[in-house]
């Protein structure tokens, strides 16, 4: 596709752009479609969830997303540019894969180097993000000495590093106990909405779709394609997180997703 096409069919607002994207692993009579074909237009500032039935393509579509892969069909526009890794996206994985001999700000001080920040400038900036999230006076602290939660935390603060457009986010939650999550999903939304980044995160949590989400789109088993695409219009100014998820409106739209999930997994 020439650039003109793409200028013409990328507008602005689009955040990310996914074109007919389908990935195969493996070539000639191995090759095994992992995901696709998948369409897609995520305007800017949007919190996409991604759910869907393990092996059916999430964690693919995000490494296509992060310019980790390239698709082996289709195209990938992260606002009308293709996908570099490192500057592309903030990207969080399920386990932290923080460096254990570094401390809470030498981890964070390494990702402003490689995002180019010029050493001056990092303290300040390593404060600044370790306030956004919620981990001040945890710096000089060992990441075996911080608990699952906060070192999840660190890897947003990684993330948020480098002012890339988009912040994507694999099962960040998975592995740790139910109420940490809850605390986690909150700040998590807090620092998607303050930064203006556009969110992509995959869960295969209903329940975790719907707290976050301004939109779910749920994939079918693999190879994944589009199975349900819902705006989510929960009302979120001044409501109360533990108010929000207790609501008929956020227990109807759980029950949805759920029920699609089920469906799409086949
Ligand atoms: P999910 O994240 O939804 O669980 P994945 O994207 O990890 O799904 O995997 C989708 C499909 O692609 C699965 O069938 C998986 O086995 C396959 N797959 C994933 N990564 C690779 C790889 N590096 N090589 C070969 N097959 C892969
Ligand atoms: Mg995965």
């Amino acid at each position: 596709m020439s650039s003109s096409e793409t200028r013409e069919k990328t507008t602005p607002a689009d955040a990310l752009r996914l074109d007919h994207i389908v990935h195969e692993y493996g070539h000639g009579d191995q090759a095994v479609t992992a995901v696709g074909p998948v369409d897609l237009t995520v305007p800017a500032g949007e919190f996409l969830v991604l759910v869907g039935a393990s092996g059916c393509g999430k964690s693919t579509l995000l490494r296509l997303i992060a310019g980790f892969e390239r698709p082996t069909h289709g195209s990938v526009r992260v606002a009308g540019a293709e996908p570099r890794p490192g500057a592309t996206a903030g990207v969080v994985f399920q386990t932290p894969r923080l460096f254990p001999w570094r401390t809470v700000r030498g981890n964070v001080d390494l990702a402003l180097r490689y995002a180019g920040v010029e050493r001056g400038q990092r303290p300040a900036r390593r404060a600044e993000l370790l306030a956004r999230v919620g981990l001040e006076g945890t710096g000089k602290r060992r990441t075996w000495e911080i608990s699952g939660g906060q070192r999840q935390r660190v890897a947003i603060a990684r993330a948020l590093a480098a002012r890339s457009p988009l912040l994507l986010l694999d099962e960040p939650f998975a592995a740790l106990d139910a109420l940490t999550r809850e605390r986690l999903q909150e700040d998590v939304r807090r620092v998607s909405a303050q930064t203006g980044r556009t969110t992509v995160f995959v869960t295969h949590s209903a329940d975790e779709a719907v707290f976050l989400g301004s939109r779910i789109v749920v994939l079918t088993r693999s190879p994944g394609t589009v199975a349900l695409d819902l705006p989510i219009d929960l009302p979120r100014d001044g409501v109360d997180a533990d108010e929000l998820r207790d609501s008929g409106e956020f227990a109807e739209l759980r029950a949805r997703v759920a029920h699609a999930v089920k469906s799409a997994a086949g």
